[in-house]
């Protein structure tokens, strides 16, 4: 009776592990497929000054469209390109499509004041990236300062000394720096006052429920107070409702980034 019922369970776990593998496969396949033939694009959502509504930057956002399975978000094939060491050509494509976006709209007059591009883990970890980076902003005649670099605080937490060498050097030659996600289960701040630093996007778990919750305004109230005190702006990100504007504007937070002022969109 034990053995059965202990086999039967170790059946179920293979049948998980099974799937997750089949997933793992399918999505690198096709999304090696989609990289080389030109399959990812990118969509832009504007990051806003919370008082007069202007546009400040734009964050670049991968958008994948398979042929047969239709739209694959970036929360489930992100991971997966991590995992398969695929990642640096994700980045590499959007930084290539984002940086020539953002050139033609500063040739055009309209370019907001920074494009936001996210970067995962291993992106960072190759050696002499930031000199890269920097050389790719110079092939497109766009500025360090026109940059600004989005890493989720895990990974300015768990990968703080591989990172830090990369992220000072860059912030010297004038690339910004936004700590995505902030508040996301992590209770170390210490980072906060050792990696350079120039943005934090508060997550949108805080931003949700805000209006129901006053616990939720407190956290929000003390992020901001801690930015101004570090010196460090502060950005709210998945604002909905006008009432949650208001509210941030009440705390002090100015800016956010939401469906309230725009979806993510084609350029
Ligand atoms: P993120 O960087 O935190 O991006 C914000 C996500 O929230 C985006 O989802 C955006 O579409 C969504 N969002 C924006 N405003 C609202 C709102 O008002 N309400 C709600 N419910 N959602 C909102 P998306 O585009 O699906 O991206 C998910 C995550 O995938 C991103 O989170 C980022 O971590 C990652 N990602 C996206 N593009 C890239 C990329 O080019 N490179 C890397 N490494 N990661 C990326
Ligand atoms: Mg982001
Ligand atoms: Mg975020
Ligand atoms: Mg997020």
């Amino acid at each position: 009776q034990q053995s059965k019922r202990t086999a039967s369970r170790c059946q179920f776990f293979s049948r998980e592990l099974t799937e997750q593998a089949r997933e793992q496969v399918y999505l690198t396949t096709e999304l090696r497929r989609a990289l080389d033939s030109g399959g990812l694009a990118v969509h832009y959502q504007p990051q806003v000054d919370l008082r007069s509504g202007e546009w400040l930057g734009y964050e670049a956002l991968v958008r994948w469209h398979h042929p047969k399975d239709g739209w694959i978000s970036p929360g489930r094939f992100i991971p997966a390109a991590e995992r398969a060491g695929m990642i640096h050509h994700v980045g590499e494509q959007v930084l290539e499509q984002a940086g020539r976006q953002f050139r033609q709209w500063r040739d055009e007059g309209v370019a907001p004041e920074w494009l936001a591009v996210n970067i995962a883990a291993p992106q960072m970890e190759t050696p002499g990236w930031g000199e890269q980076l920097l050389a790719f902003l110079n092939r497109f005649g766009l500025a360090p300062e026109d940059l600004e670099l989005e890493i989720t605080e895990r990974l300015l937490v768990e990968r703080r000394t591989e990172v830090a060498t990369e992220l000072a050097y860059l912030r010297r030659h004038g690339v910004r720096v936004a700590v995505d996600d902030f508040g996301t289960g992590y209770s170390s701040l210490n980072y906060l006052t050792e990696l350079p630093v120039d943005r934090i996007k508060i997550d949108r778990a805080f931003i949700a429920d805000l209006t129901e919750d006053p616990r939720k305004v407190a956290v929000v109230e003390a992020i901001v107070t801690l930015g101004q005190r570090l010196g460090i702006a502060v950005l709210a990100e998945g604002v909905e409702t006008e009432a949650q504007r208001q509210v941030l504007l009440d705390v002090g937070c100015r800016q956010g980034q939401g469906f309230l002022f725009a979806r993510p969109a084609p350029a």
